[in-house]
C-alpha cells in the first residue's frame, strides 16, 4: 500500500475514516474542525497531570518541571472538554472559537 504523505488538515483524511497506515496520527492536523478550545487559567492549576492523562488526542504538552502547567498542542485538540471536565482545580475554560 502507498505511503500516505503528510496532509494538512482533517479535510484530507480518505472518505469512510478508513485509516490506510498505522501510526499516522500526526500527519493529520485534526484541531481545525474543533469548535470550542480549552484555556488554562496557570493561577488555578496545580499540575497534577490529569489534563495530559485524559485528553483522548494527547494534545497537551507537559512543558517541565520549570513551567509547572500543561500546554495544548490546538493542532491536534479537537476541543471534546474532557480536560475541562477532569481538571480538579478548575482551571480549564472552554470557549467558542471566533469565526
Ligand atoms: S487537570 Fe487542571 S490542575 Fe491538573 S494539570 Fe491540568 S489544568 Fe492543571
Ligand atoms: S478539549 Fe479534548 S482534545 Fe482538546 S485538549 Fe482537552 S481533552 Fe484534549
Amino acid at each position: 500500500m502507498a505511503k500516505i504523505e503528510a496532509l494538512m488538515s482533517w479535510k484530507d483524511i480518505p472518505l469512510g475514516c478508513y485509516v490506510l497506515e498505522a501510526g499516522s496520527t500526526m500527519d493529520y492536523k485534526t484541531g481545525d474542525w474543533r469548535s470550542q478550545r480549552p484555556i488554562l487559567d496557570r493561577e488555578k492549576c496545580t499540575y497534577c497531570g490529569l489534563c495530559y492523562i485524559y485528553c483522548p488526542d494527547g494534545a497537551y504538552k507537559d512543558m517541565g518541571s520549570e513551567e509547572k502547567y500543561y500546554l495544548v498542542d490546538l493542532d491536534y485538540c479537537k476541543g471534546c472538554g474532557i480536560c475541562a471536565y477532569e481538571c480538579p482545580a478548575d482551571a480549564i475554560e472552554m470557549l467558542e472559537e471566533e469565526v
